[in-house]
């Protein structure tokens, strides 16, 4: 085999790379990208990547295409990329102290272009969208795929149709969505439904689909792991600790980890943690019975991002979480919205759904599936200003007033009033 292919995860079918069809034209299963093993491995691999994080401009910048050996090896010229990729890998000693671990590293996919982590992939969707000549892009969204998607539809001068649950979708998120110029659908329904609704205009109107059921979004997304693990000088964490909505990330790091050790890059697993928040939990539900079955749930949570009820990438999921001896939980959305706080005050900031990953690891810990010695990674998927309104509603609770609650304090115009708000905030 050369090149890539895309291959049925269920019946084994195959399609070549450039086929645009979406799901498996025999069993309509999904499909995975299966790439020859690279021409490099082991140490030199790790060099090839090494080296290339000393370009400054173009494709290799980027923190996605820098891996494309591991992502779309024969993609190389006219990638659609901002670039993006390339967050840092952040010490958070307040983060690890409300946790109970005496080290916790935050790995911030809020700093990518458009402040989440679907940046990497949709560089990947839309630069295949382009070599395979489709004429429009359209996607559902709870909010980042659809900024995601509006910004590089732009970049690539493709037109695209964002369809978003009305009413449930975060501030920052759709005013981006509207502002990079994406033909904006208020859908008077929940995500799953918005996801059911794109599958079909797919169909029957041709559109090009970048949810994370399109296959090329995982391989961009999976570079999360591989730039976290090049960040340790390839040593890797015991514990890589994530949110799951959709789980296309959860199968996106079962895919690289599982990858990065057949290709030499790593020589031992770490372990997957998925988090789900406790009102849009299916897939906790189905760990918790060894996977006996799938469930499918009416999703209730305020951090919308992970608000979805009948998870897409269930099947690749649940062999994320086997190969990787990994776990899956659920926390609260108090415990959510207790964790961002700590995670915004410590002045490094995240959206609702990222600090379910902070919530799980202090659960875990909890719970003594985690060992407060162990090195563990959480991520931190989506940048604190997509959801401004959450926050705002936080620190301004009155009744009972939340944890770490910052409420501002009106004053009249006088230079007492300041004083004694200095002195109450114990500054003099
Ligand atoms: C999309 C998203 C998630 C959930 O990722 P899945 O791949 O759907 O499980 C979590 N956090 C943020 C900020 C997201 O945008
Ligand atoms: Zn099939």
């Amino acid at each position: 085999m050369s090149g890539s292919r895309q291959r049925c995860a269920s019946c084994g079918h195959e399609l070549s790379e450039t086929d645009p069809q979406l799901r498996c034209p025999a069993c309509q299963g999904l499909l995975e990208i299966h790439h020859a093993r690279p021409t490099l491995s082991g140490a030199a691999l790790r060099a090839r990547f090494d080296e290339r994080r000393s370009v400054s401009r173009g494709a290799l910048a980027s923190g996605v295409w820098r891996f494309r050996e591991a992502v779309l090896p024969t993609a190389a010229d006219a990638v659609v990329t901002y670039p993006e990729g390339n967050p840092p890998l952040l010490d958070g000693p307040a983060v690890a102290r409300w946790t109970g671990l005496s080290q916790l590293l935050l790995k911030h996919e809020g700093h990518n272009p458009t402040g989440s982590f679907k940046d990497r992939g949709m560089t990947v969707a839309v630069t295949q969208a382009r070599r395979v000549g489709a004429p429009a892009l359209a996607c559902a969204s709870t909010g980042n795929t659809g900024a995601a998607l509006a910004a590089y539809a732009s970049l690539a001068g493709l037109p695209a149709l964002v369809m978003v649950p009305r009413g449930q979708v975060a501030l920052g998120k759709l005013a981006q969505t509207l502002a990079y110029g994406a033909r904006t659908l208020l859908v008077r329904g929940n995500f799953d439904e918005c996801l059911e609704l794109a599958e079909q205009a797919r169909a029957k109107l041709g559109l090009y689909l970048v949810n994370s059921i399109n296959p090329f979004r995982i391989e961009g997304q999976k570079t999360i792991v591989l730039e976290l693990l090049q960040q340790l000088n390839w040593s890797p964490p015991e514990w890589i600790v994530l949110p799951a909505g959709n789980l296309g990330n959860t199968a996106a790091f079962g895919k690289a980890l599982g990858e990065a050790r057949a290709w030499g890059l790593i020589t031992r697993m770490p372990r997957l943690a998925a988090v789900q928040a406790a009102g849009a939990a299916p897939f906790a539900a189905s760990f918790r019975e060894g996977f006996a079955r799938r469930h499918r749930v009416d999703p209730h949570t305020a951090a919308t991002a992970i608000n979805i009820g009948n998870p897409a990438s269930y099947e690749r999921a649940v062999r994320a979480i086997r190969e990787t001896n990994g776990v899956v939980t659920a926390v609260s959305d108090e415990e959510i919205f207790e964790a961002k706080a700590v995670v915004d005050a410590a002045g490094v900031g995240c959206e609702p759904a990222s600090a379910a990953s902070v919530a799980g690891v202090r659960q875990l810990l909890h719970s003594g599936v985690i060992d407060p010695g162990q090195l563990v990674v959480a991520v931190l998927t989506g940048h604190l200003l997509k959801d401004p309104d959450s926050v705002t509603r936080y620190h301004q609770a009155a009744d009972p007033r939340p944890p770490g609650a910052n409420p501002p304090v009106e004053i009249g115009p006088t230079l007492s009033d300041v004083e004694r708000e200095l002195r109450a905030c114990g500054a003099v």
